[in-house]
């Protein structure tokens, strides 16, 4: 089945072709690390890991190219520079440390590169001086801009008209541009910035506007064109309409062939924001869910929809998840076979299905408690396959089902070891006092220890 995707530029879903089958291209517009993500700033990291995780499956894992910017050059930063008193540079390491640590709990992987803004000021330059040379940017007294009315097919990505930028960029309204619309490509340096925001040009010492940061980043690492774009739905304007702006009318070529958005993670009804102040960190949540259940809580829905974050979703995403994991368990010493997963593979490959792929994952740990039932081993062999290339493609089942029953968390996992050797030396040395106070603090916690005559386990009740 071959991968079909939503399109934003045509407002449909397209069959996926790329220009080049071993060197498949994605670009998505990463953090501003100026301080903690919230979880809806994790649905554009989940959704793409997943069609990351899809394209390597079908064009091999070296085949996909996926670049994913750090924006380190930001008015944000600057603010909490100047806040702190901290360099630009240890804030942004740190942010986009604890970003990427996230990142992993949730099972996404690295991506392939992730260019940092400061990196690329070069090729920012670069393609300003295009610009200008081609008659689409001019210097003024405030910075230099790029001229909107100078691209005859500006607005192709949102439908929205050049004025739509002056009503979304208000602050930005300078008196020195020709027309509303325009926007900054480099912005001078004002008395009051800090050094390490400020770099030379041949127009003056400033620093990159933020939609040329990724105009630029991706062109330098992935090509002039392409295959797909991806980001939030809050990014397809302005940023995304100036990003085809700049660099196509740079470069002469389109920009990406395929743009992707996902919806708004919401809560309470609202997008989530940290300006509306309705926001939760995944560092939080980490505390009480796993982050497999906070990521299937997000593949839960389309992620072209709204989805509603709630206790309730990933209290259900544990359940089912629990169940899957409780089929895995009893099919997981069943041989080693090839047994691709065509069910999720194809949802997933219908638009990012994951709903409809979620149900095929359980509908194959329904297979493999069959399969157990009926002590049927070619078929639990089947199945255990199954569940583990599906859990594969959708960053799920990367734990052992021991593992699971433990929490999962190794940091947990060792600590509760710990106290549970602790009350088998208690009891060797006929303490049971302590035995049974080591007991009573792990069950405090939802632990439950179960003595054998091989010795104590214990799982999470
Ligand atoms: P920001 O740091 O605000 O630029 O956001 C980083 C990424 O997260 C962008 O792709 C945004 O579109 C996305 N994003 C921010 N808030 C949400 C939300 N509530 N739901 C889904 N995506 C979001
Ligand atoms: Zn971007």
């Amino acid at each position: 089945m071959p991968i079909r995707l939503h399109n934003t530029l045509q407002r449909a879903k397209q069959i996926f072709e790329p220009q080049d089958s071993s060197r498949v291209t994605l670009y998505v517009c990463g953090p501003t690390p100026y301080n903690r993500a919230h979880i809806g700033n994790f649905r554009p990291v989940i959704v793409f890991d997943t069609l990351f995780r899809l394209l390597r499956a079908v064009y091999g894992e070296d085949a996909v190219i996926y670049a994913r910017n750090i924006t380190d050059i930001e008015d944000k930063l600057i603010a909490a520079s100047l806040e702190t008193g901290e360099p630009i540079k240890a804030i942004a390491e740190k942010y986009a440390g604890i970003y990427n640590a996230d990142s992993k709990a949730v099972n996404a992987l690295p991506p392939t590169i992730e260019p940092w803004a400061t990196a690329h000021v070069d090729e920012m330059l670069d393609i300003i001086d295009r610009l200008i040379r081609k008659g689409h940017a001019y210097e003024a007294p405030t910075g230099v801009y790029f001229h909107v009315p100078s691209m005859s097919d500006y607005g192709q990505l949102s439908g929205r008209k050049p004025e739509d930028n002056e009503a979304g960029a208000r602050v930005d309204v300078d008196d020195d541009k020709r027309d509303p619309s325009d926007f900054a490509l480099w912005k001078f340096a004002k008395p009051d910035e800090p050094d390490d925001a400020i770099w030379d040009s041949p127009w003056g010492r400033g620093r990159p506007g933020w939609h040329i940061e990724c105009s630029a980043m991706a062109a330098a690492h992935l090509g002039k064109t392409i295959d797909i774009h991806g980001g939030g739905i809050d990014l397809q304007f302005p940023h995304h309409e100036n990003e085809i702006a700049q660099s196509e009318c740079a470069h002469g070529e389109q920009m990406a062939r395929i743009w992707m958005h996902n919806g708004f993670l919401d809560m309470g009804g609202e997008k989530m924001s940290k300006s509306l102040g309705n926001v939760v960190l995944l560092n939080d949540l980490l505390e009480n869910w796993h982050g497999e259940v906070i990521r299937f809580a997000m593949l839960s829905g389309h992620y072209r929809a709204p989805l509603d974050w709630t206790d309730d979703l990933l209290a259900q995403a544990k359940t089912t998840l629990d169940r899957i994991y409780g089929a895995l368990r009893r099919v997981w010493d069943a041989e080693d076979v090839d047994s691709p997963s065509r069910d999720v593979f194809d949802a997933l490959s219908d638009d990012l299905n994951t709903p409809e792929a979620l149900a095929a994952l359980s509908a194959l740990a329904t297979a493999a408690n069959t399969a157990a039932d009926q002590n049927d081993a070619d078929a639990m062999a089947r199945a255990k396959a199954d569940l583990l290339d599906a859990g594969d493609l959708l960053g799920l089942l990367q734990s052992t089902p021991a593992e699971w029953e433990q929490g999962g968390n190794s940091d947990d996992k060792s600590r509760i070891d710990a106290l549970v050797q602790a009350r088998i030396d208690a009891r060797t040395a006929k303490n049971w006092a302590e035995a049974d106070r080591i007991r009573d603090e792990l069950a405090a916690e939802g632990v439950e220890i179960m003595d054998t005559a091989g010795g104590s386990t214990w799982r999470k009740i």
